[in-house]
């Protein structure tokens, strides 16, 4: 047996810079990860089946599950005849901006690296995952990154600060898909480079003055709430409130667990799904 933790991420920036060829869009992201996790186990089985367990009723165990496609890939790659059972004890808000399916396919590929004593390192898994979701990558390495191309091309970075976080899901699922197809790239400021100069730093204040998600005019002109969670967050004494990803999950940061505690209260008034996390880094 061996388990797995699968931090959820999110976006310090997400700059959308045009759209390719291929039709993905060319974006550039400083991504962190946060203490927000889902719980993973991996057993060898008798046969050659992979068999995913999962008591929420949202999320497919079938070859929809990201974490099987991870675990049908690891066996493909390095010729594996024995299957696994997998159990995800899921905590990562569903479709929300926070990228809980690829932390549980990047669970996958570190923990059937683990439990068929592989050896493989961590680039070698993050570039076979890019086969699956340009998140993946990302959070194979579960650590502060620059991600640039359709997302997979990671740069990793120091942890860029300490700080809380807290996080507040509105009960509506966001599609990325459908996000992507209303928005017009190239249309703002890049901000990643200026995060990624204050996070070296160790820059707080800059990290915070330079946040930015060109994602979040589209969800909210779709989803007003999602502006009215980053109103009350930042009213309720966050530093910076922002929207993750495609949304709709809006995120505070705050420095003193006092005020995190302030703003997690307060938050808790205006919706039902609230967390108070640390930066992980
Ligand atoms: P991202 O931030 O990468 O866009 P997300 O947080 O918006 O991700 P997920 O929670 O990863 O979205 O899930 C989106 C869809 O993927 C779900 O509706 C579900 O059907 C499917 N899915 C596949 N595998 C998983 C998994 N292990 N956990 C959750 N959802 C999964």
């Amino acid at each position: 047996m061996h388990y797995e933790t699968a931090p959820a991420k999110i976006n310090l920036t997400l700059d959308t810079l045009f759209k390719r060829e291929d039709n993905y869009h060319e974006v550039s992201m400083v991504m962190t990860t946060v203490d927000l996790n889902d719980q993973l186990s991996f057993e060898k089985r008798s046969d050659d089946k992979i068999i995913i367990e999962t008591e929420n009723q949202y999320v497919p165990n079938d070859r929809k599950n990201l974490a099987y496609q991870a675990a049908a890939l690891m066996m493909e790659t390095y010729n594996i005849k024995t299957g696994v059972n997998i159990v995800i004890d899921k905590n990562i808000p569903i479709a929300a901006g926070l990228a809980g399916g690829s932390s549980d396919a990047a669970a996958t590929f570190r923990g059937m690296n683990k439990l068929y004593g592989l050896e493989r390192p961590l680039d070698e898994l993050a570039d076979l995952s890019a086969q699956l979701g340009s998140d993946i990558p990302f959070c194979v390495y579960g650590r502060t990154a620059l991600c640039t191309g359709r997302g997979e091309e990671v740069k990793l970075l120091p942890k860029p600060t300490n700080a809380w976080v807290i996080l507040a899901k509105p009960s509506i699922g966001v599609s990325t898909k459908t996000i992507y197809s209303h928005l017009e790239p190239g249309k703002h400021e890049p901000a990643s480079g200026k995060v990624v100069e204050a996070a070296l730093a160790g820059d707080y204040d800059g990290v915070i003055r330079h946040m930015k998600n060109d994602l979040e005019e589209v969800t909210v002109r779709h989803y007003p709430e999602v502006k009215k969670l980053i109103q009350n967050m930042e009213a309720s004494g966050a530093d910076k409130a922002m929207m993750s990803g495609s949304g709709p999950t809006v995120f505070g940061l705050v420095q003193k667990e006092r005020q995190a505690i302030h703003v997690y209260n307060s938050m808790r008034g205006c919706c039902n799904e609230v967390y108070r996390v640390r930066l992980l880094g």
